[in-house]
């Protein structure tokens, strides 16, 4: 059987300076009023102002090459920055598609034009996109999918729906995975392309589905005879799995994966503390100790992903894990504290427990879910 390895990881005291620094802007930020903490904020904190803010401090696309407007820093100062945005509970759901797998996306498939054209605009948290992948019949088994674009002059006319899409009704652009060629029952994973799709363009219709807690984040998104551009075809025609595949592991290792519920976590203990509640502190604690080691673990695979390593096993398996502890922050500080979960509370604890709790179901689901995670690790181990 395979060994799984990780890195193990520790920041420069550069890094720790840096981190210091972003500390402080977002405490600043938020004691300004500018935002207000939320559990799960990189799904539901949408606020185009403070995506902005962050553009013009260089913190969007921090690691893209100057040319395209990035400031070519660190993978792992760009994870120091969303760490620090997650763990505050910042509203930065606009720009994190963009930021986390469309511009990488581009850089590594897109042409010289759309690179130009959409990285820059990313980067001053100006431009947004969605992930159009699951569709009504196809979410795990994601090789079904229907959606199909035909070759016409100049482009393709896209038909067909996708369903859960993330922030399609706010965004500018969503990057449709589809069918350029017939389904091939004996690859099932031949003939999909990536189209990138105006989300204004006529022939798109995006109807919110609502939350638990009420708000709208994801969507049903419907294509009508839809006209796209040749120019807006995503690396090579028949290439769609691959590239979708490759957008993955950005998708799965990241902090956000273990911290949605941190500021609940952090808020639960400060409070068991105060009130110097010490046995249902140790509880709490041992969330704090599981969060240290999938922390370690994450940051591992932040290190091997910057170092161009394949790391589909191990993002899957911090998913897995990451998805799991910030459910059972939920489910844990909801039997520690005697406050009612409300999201229209005032008071911190309350509303975080209500997001915490109202918006975990979708932690395990979102990104694959851990069935099929499992599944991937189960099979990396025993191969090769
Ligand atoms: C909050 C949230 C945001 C999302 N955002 C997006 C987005 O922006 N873009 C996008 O494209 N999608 C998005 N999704 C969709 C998400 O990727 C899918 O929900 C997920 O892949 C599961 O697909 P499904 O819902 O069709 O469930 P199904 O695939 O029908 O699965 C149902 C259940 O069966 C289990 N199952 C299925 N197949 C197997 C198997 N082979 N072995 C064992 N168990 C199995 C699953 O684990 C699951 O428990 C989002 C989902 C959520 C909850």
């Amino acid at each position: 059987m395979n060994k799984l390895e990780l890195p193990i990881f520790d920041f420069t005291e550069e890094q720790k300076v840096f981190r210091n620094e972003v500390r402080s802007f977002l405490q600043e930020e938020k004691e300004k009023g500018t935002f207000e903490s939320k559990c799960d904020s990189w799904l539901s904190g949408y606020d185009p102002a403070f995506s902005e803010k962050l553009g013009q401090k260089g913190w969007i696309g921090m690691t893209w090459p100057k040319e395209y407007g990035g400031t070519e820093r660190s993978a792992i100062e760009r994870y120091i920055v969303i760490e620090e945005l997650l763990a505050i509970g910042a509203p930065v759901a606009a720009h994190w598609f963009a930021d986390r797998q469309t511009g990488p996306l581009f850089l590594r498939f897109g042409t010289e034009k759309q690179k130009q054209e959409f990285l820059p605009k990313i980067v001053k948290g100006k431009c947004y996109f969605s992930i159009g992948l699951s569709e009504p019949n196809s979410g795990s088994d994601l090789a079904s999918i229907s959606t199909r674009a035909e070759k016409v002059e100049g482009g393709w006319i896209l038909n067909g729906a996708k369903t859960w899409t993330s922030g399609a009704h706010q965004s500018h652009y969503l990057v449709v995975l589809c069918r350029t060629e017939k389904k091939d029952p004996k690859n099932r994973h031949k003939g999909m392309s990536q189209l990138l799709v105006d989300i204004s363009s006529p022939g798109v219709t995006v109807r919110p589905i609502k939350f638990l807690t009420g708000e709208e984040h994801f969507n049903e998104v419907f294509f009508e005879n839809v006209y796209i551009t040749e120019g807006n075809l995503i690396g090579t025609e028949g290439n769609g799995w691959e590239q979708s595949m490759a957008e993955l592991a950005y998708e799965r290792s990241g902090p956000e994966r273990i911290l949605s519920t941190f500021p609940l976590l952090e808020e639960l203990v400060r409070l068991l503390k105060e009130n110097k509640d010490t046995d249902r502190l140790k509880e709490a604690m041992k969330l704090v100790t599981s969060l240290i080691s999938l922390r370690l673990m994450s940051l591992g695979v932040a290190k091997y992903l910057e170092e161009g390593k394949d790391v589909g096993i191990s993002a899957a398996l911090v998913k897995d894990l990451g998805t799991k502890f910030e459910r059972n922050v939920a489910e844990i500080a909801r039997l520690l504290v005697s406050s009612v979960p409300s999201v229209e509370s005032d008071i911190e604890i309350e509303r975080y427990l209500a997001q915490s709790i109202l918006h975990a179901p979708g932690f395990t689901l979102r990104g694959g879910t851990n069935e099929i995670l499992r599944g991937i690790v189960a099979k990396g181990m025993v191969a090769g």
